[in-house]
């Protein structure tokens, strides 16, 4: 790409402490990790077959079964350690669910999955053996499973199970996109970990090409929300800004959108006035950070809020110590930093009360944020 040769001269100017800014530009697609211990399956639709791939001590391992309309399990080989149950493609799920009295929520897990594992384990929302535990109650991930820690193809296995389990159960497992979905999928690959760039290599196909429409969650990914209205909270990735209130008033119409224009290249997404308000880095839902850097006092997310018909929006995106609420219980923040691998919280919300699901599986009051330091 030729882009990354031309870099201003100006750039070299900068302080060396900005350059770890996401926002940065400069930021460079990382070199493929030499050796990949275990990662997989990554599962592609061939036919009327499903071929299965793991890579195991830096080998490619493949398995193909005939695709049973009831499901298919591939045992597992290396990385994701619970046999999958591959199911026939899904339809795009549903955008706006009736209040139920009781939901978990979490967020921004990149590629954490030993501490979501654990996270969800201390507070019983699966069991020991990693199954669904939460019976008829809900559980929503508010997006960017993908980039940045070394689980994420262990992590999309974990939510697509449990969200069959789930369903199983009469309960419901809801997945939101987030802008590192969006990112992985349209090539931007500056967060990705390194092993997956081997693993790429590996297997011949580039990174977003591993989740292309023939490939199981890549298919999976592509019908899921980015906005899910349950009750009167809105569960989205990065939030609504005053300037993009329109795409939430009908939140099918938008997440359709979305869901068509999943890996359209980056620059056509961005220069299409059909999709640029969908993926702008300062106001889409994808996006946004203006309730916690100033942006918007709590009278513009009042104002939003009312336009809306809702009671509160639940957001990930930005990073807190704490699963937080800010603007008087309007917005809840609950990206809590699982990203760093050292911590990691849920949000409760049941009949109305919130609180916060710990380590530990201790319950607390949720942390009071403070508009204005941006995460
Ligand atoms: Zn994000």
């Amino acid at each position: 790409m030729l882009h990354r040769r031309l870099l201003h001269p100006a750039l070299l100017l900068l302080p060396l402490a900005l350059l770890g800014a996401p926002s940065l530009q400069a930021r460079e697609v990382a070199a493929p990790a030499e050796h990949v211990d275990a990662d997989g399956p990554y599962v592609f639709r061939v036919g009327d077959q499903l071929r299965a791939k793991w890579i195991c001590g830096d080998q490619v391992q493949m398995r193909t079964l005939p695709a049973d309309a009831e499901g298919t399990d591939f045992t597992p080989q290396c990385g994701y350690a619970h046999s999958v149950h591959v199911l026939p493609p899904v339809a795009p799920s549903v955008s706006v669910l009736p209040a139920t009295p009781r939901i978990v929520a979490v967020s921004d897990i990149h590629g954490q999955y030993g501490l979501l594992v654990r996270l969800l384990r201390a507070n019983k929302v699966i069991d020991a053996q990693d199954q669904w535990a939460l019976g008829k109650d809900t559980l929503v991930i508010a997006g960017d499973v993908f980039d940045r820690g070394p689980q994420v193809t262990e992590a999309f296995w974990l939510l697509y199970g449990l969200q069959q389990q789930a369903a199983a159960a009469g309960g419901a497992v809801h997945f939101v996109l987030g802008n590192h979905e969006t990112m992985v999928l349209y090539d931007d690959l500056r967060y990705v970990n390194p092993k997956y760039l081997r693993s790429a290599q590996l297997l011949g196909r580039s990174y977003p090409q591993l989740y292309a429409g023939d490939s199981v969650i890549g298919q999976w990914l592509r019908t899921r929300p980015v906005l899910l209205k349950i009750g009167d909270t809105l569960f989205l990735h990065g939030g609504i800004s005053p300037e993009a209130v329109q795409l939430a008033l009908d939140p099918a119409t938008t997440n359709a959108a979305y869901q068509a224009s999943l890996g359209t290249p980056k620059a056509e997404v961005k220069a299409d006035p059909a999709t640029a308000s969908l993926y702008d880095g300062k106001t889409s839902p994808i996006w946004y950070r203006g309730y916690f850097d100033g942006r918007l006092d709590s009278n513009g997310v009042l104002a939003v809020l009312d336009q809306l018909h809702l009671k509160r929006i639940v957001v990930g995106h930005t990073s807190m110590p704490h699963v937080s609420t800010f603007h008087g219980g309007r917005v809840i923040a609950i990206d809590s930093s699982i990203k760093n691998g050292e911590n990691g919280e849920l949000l409760f919300i049941e009949n109305g009360t919130l609180s916060r699901g710990l380590l530990d599986g201790t319950r607390v009051p949720l942390a009071e944020g403070v508009p204005g330091v941006d995460g």
